[in-house]
């Protein structure tokens, strides 16, 4: 049975990622593989900048492109010396590609033209490692994720159609071959690109898991595993062996970042199991998301998220804003795709603590402008405690500003301030 292993940006963010991939890969020999990749290190930031430049039609994506394709050249001189290799060649072309859409018109919508650029980012590095994977001899083939995950044209966020999508993998992929395909990107029934929303490489795993019966989906990435907060920001983190399906979906859902939110339900339908591990560490057992037990050890889930922001609304007559606002603003943040993440009510103002997106936060703005009077206050940061304890809040509330408290048995919010 064919198994689905995931590399994100990170973890192929250079030549050597790139050689650690086939060393993890040599692990696992006797396993078909089906091999999802990101784009490499930060290049969809990148192409995000691209994107917003030729959209305004200033000349600032030329230097960022330019940059791109250097980085990439880069990692394709240390991976093939012979300079024939037929891979410059098709990732020239992909540069070529995206230097020919900037320098046509835009189209009027913003999100179409995203998809467009966008999802080069991952054909570039497919290219790439499924070229030196074979020259390796991890013998492979590679699949264009925009002919196989057929999805609507919700653009920058669009949902996989399953059934089409089902079919269409399972006449290509088969049980006893490997194979390389870009993650987070797809195409609608026109056949123009989309995208399945930012880090949505894991979804792409589990979409294709769920699709061919994978064993299992290995996510491979620069931690030891789910750890019971961000190194980065928490000192003292455990490796969490073991989570339910269930409880990693609440996870996701509060923007625990080590898993997708999308991505988890699909497994959960098929009962594969879904493990992420260390590719530095690749023998290590990592953590397993299955069925059974909720969390062990058991210990409390510390969450954080930065960029956000807390939208004030108020009504201008001193209407009731629940009662009769509630769902037009829900509307509002819905149609705009912002994300909100704690809201809070009083009898003429509510509170909405956000994803501040550079680009969806004006636009909502504006939007909100036309109904209420509204204030906005960037910079914000969201602590989540799932089994939270005393000892667990202390630490996150001291010497901080805290705006927003939500508190239910088994979760603890607050927005704070930033730094
Ligand atoms: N490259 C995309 C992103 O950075 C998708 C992913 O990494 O999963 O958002
Ligand atoms: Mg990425």
């Amino acid at each position: 049975m064919s198994r689905v292993f995931k590399f994100g940006g990170a973890s192929v963010k250079d030549a050597d990622g790139v050689r650690n991939v086939e060393r993890v890969l040599r692990l696992h020999e006797k396993d078909p593989i089906v091999v999802v990749v990101s784009a490499m290190g930060k290049t969809t930031n990148a192409l995000e900048k691209i994107v917003a430049s030729f959209f305004n039609q200033t000349d600032e994506w030329t230097v960022i492109l330019e940059d791109l394709r250097r980085q990439h050249h880069a990692v394709m001189e240390d991976l093939f010396p012979r300079k024939e290799h037929t891979v410059y060649q098709e990732v020239e072309h992909v540069f070529l590609q995206i230097k020919l859409i900037c320098q046509g018109r835009p189209d009027p919508d913003f999100n179409v033209n995203y998809d467009r650029i966008v999802s080069y980012g991952e054909i570039i590095s497919t290219r790439i490692i499924s070229a030196y994977l074979n020259d390796q001899g991890w013998k492979n083939t590679w699949l264009d994720a925009r002919k196989l995950i057929k999805t609507d044209a919700n653009h920058r966020f669009a949902r996989v159609n399953w059934n089409f999508t089902e079919i269409l993998i399972q006449q290509t992929i088969q049980a006893d071959q490997n194979y390389v395909i870009q993650g987070f990107i797809g195409s609608d029934d026109n056949l123009h690109a989309t995208t399945l929303g930012r880090e949505g490489s894991d979804y792409t795993a589990s979409v294709i898991a769920y699709a061919i019966n994978a064993s299992d989906v290995c996510i491979w990435k620069d931690v030891p595993g789910v750890l019971n907060g961000d190194p980065k920001v928490f000192n003292d983190v455990t490796l969490i062996e073991q989570i339910s399906f269930r409880e990693a979906i609440e996870l996701a859902y509060f923007g625990a970042s080590v898993i997708h939110p999308k991505t988890i339900q699909p497994l959960q339908r098929k009962n594969i199991p879904l493990y992420v591990k260390s590719f530095l560490n690749p023998e290590n057992e990592g953590t397993c998301i299955g069925k059974g037990t909720h969390l062990s050890p058991a210990l409390p889930i510390f969450i954080h998220k930065t960029d956000q922001g807390i939208v004030k609304l108020s009504t201008r007559d001193l209407a009731f804003i629940v009662e009769e606002n509630l769902s037009l603003i829900y509307n509002i943040f819905h149609r705009l795709g912002a994300r909100v993440n704690l809201m809070q009510n009083s009898a003429v103002s509510s509170r909405f603590c956000i994803n501040n997106d550079p680009i969806t936060t004006p636009i909502l703005m504006d939007e909100l402008k036309k109904h209420f009077e509204v204030e906005f206050i960037p910079n914000i940061e969201l602590f989540t405690i799932r089994h939270y304890n005393d000892e667990a809040r202390k630490s996150i509330r001291k010497n901080r500003k805290v705006l927003m408290e939500q508190i239910t048995p088994s979760v603890w919010q607050v927005a704070v301030s930033g730094g």
